[in-house]
């Protein structure tokens, strides 16, 4: 399980991109580009196959003469474009009734974006600025370095419906990992009004500046679907709900860093729940729920992918507990399996045979890591 030697890691950086207002027409250009040619191309797909029954197998270089403003654009944003565009469709082609038809791109989304290859140093960083094809060098911010020795696979760059510019690059490296001898344990059960509760550690809770700033954003988002129809005053709104929604993310997205952080440099063991279903059935039980059921979804999701690659980097193991494990029903002092307390709204039960008093999640934890302990050996 703990294996030494070399590992190739993939890992993505984004940064924020400052360019100038000739750079940004560019960028305009190639979301429009794209857009274009992916609803093109779905478009003469979908029309081949209703008159004919078969699948067509478009590529962009064909609409370059019909359309000869797109070789203004990098032509690896139009690939991509396709290898989007292939995806869905053949996802709908083999398996209709799960994948809907692919929809075409509006020109309402207002989160812009398109990704590159770097072809031989075709994309490179050098001295505050990155390089793009037919771009040119474009200002970032890299408030961290990429690692050493890494190399730029792909990036994407989008503009963001507040109007700002970020780069993500999925860059390669090979990183050498030390196994880690597994000494200390850790058991995270998902929490409802929180994001975990842990065998060892506090509870961690959302910080309240969080819970506000989300309370605004619902709020916001109420007042903006009162507003008429393509009114100015609701295009001010727009902006303002884009704001917030994008301040929000970000300080999530910090808040689940720190946390991931601090337990991957404390543990070289964390045992999560699978929590895909049981979340499910915890919220429809649960009942009242109000802090942002899909917050807490979304927080969980990010967060453990967050702490798998952190302790990966360590040598170290995130092992996922079969979501049929009784954790919440096991006493953790006496092994007893609890059969009564089935409701999820109980918090709090005793066990009846050795009398230990369990908060449900705390006890859950516990078990959970010493059911990621027993696997771990
Ligand atoms: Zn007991």
């Amino acid at each position: 399980m703990f294996k030494a030697g070399e590992i190739i890691v993939n890992k993505a950086y984004r940064y924020r991109l400052y360019p100038t207002t000739e750079q940004k027409i560019m960028f305009a250009k190639t979301f429009g580009c794209v857009r274009f040619i992916y609803n093109k191309m779905l478009s003469d797909r979908l029309d081949y196959y209703k008159e004919t029954g078969k699948k067509l197998h478009n590529t962009p270089a064909q609409y370059k003469e019909e359309f000869p403003w797109l070789k203004e654009v990098d032509s690896l944003a139009l690939a991509n474009a396709q290898m989007n565009l292939n995806k869905a469709y053949n996802n709908f082609w083999n398996d209709s009734k799960h994948f809907g038809k692919p929809r075409f791109k509006s020109k309402k989304n207002r989160r812009a974006s398109y990704s590159t290859n770097n072809q031989k140093g075709s994309v490179r960083i050098g001295g505050h600025k990155v390089k793009l094809p037919k771009v040119g060098w474009v200002k970032l911010c890299q408030h961290r370095p990429l690692p050493e020795n890494s190399i730029i696979k792909t990036v994407t760059i989008s503009k963001t419906p507040s109007g700002k510019y970020y780069i993500s690059m999925l860059v390669e490296y090979e990183n050498q990992i030390l196994p880690v001898i597994p000494k200390t344990f850790l058991g995270l059960d998902f929490a409802m009004h929180s994001l975990y509760v842990a065998s060892d550690e506090d509870e961690a809770k959302y910080p309240d500046f969080l819970r506000k700033a989300e309370k605004r954003l619902a709020k916001a988002q109420r007042k903006l679907s009162q507003k008429q129809k393509e009114s100015h005053n609701r295009e001010k709104q727009r902006l303002r709900v884009a704001i917030l929604h994008e301040k929000v993310a970000n300080q999530r997205r910090d808040f689940l860093h720190k946390k991931a952080r601090y337990l991957a440099d404390r543990y070289d063991v964390i045992g999560i729940e699978d929590i895909s279903v049981k979340a499910m059935a915890k919220r429809k039980k649960g009942g009242k729920f109000s802090f942002g059921k899909s917050v807490a979804d979304n927080g969980w999701n990010m967060f453990t992918n967050m702490l798998e690659y952190k302790l990966a980097w360590q040598g170290k193991k995130l092992i996922k507990i079969d979501k049929w494990y009784p954790s919440s029903q096991l006493c953790h002092v006496c092994g007893y399996q609890n059969h009564e307390t089935k409701d999820l709204s109980v918090r709090e039960w005793d066990c009846p045979k050795c009398g230990s008093h369990h908060n449900r999640d705390k006890n859950a934890a516990i078990n959970i890591r010493e059911e990621a302990r027993r696997i771990s050996a």
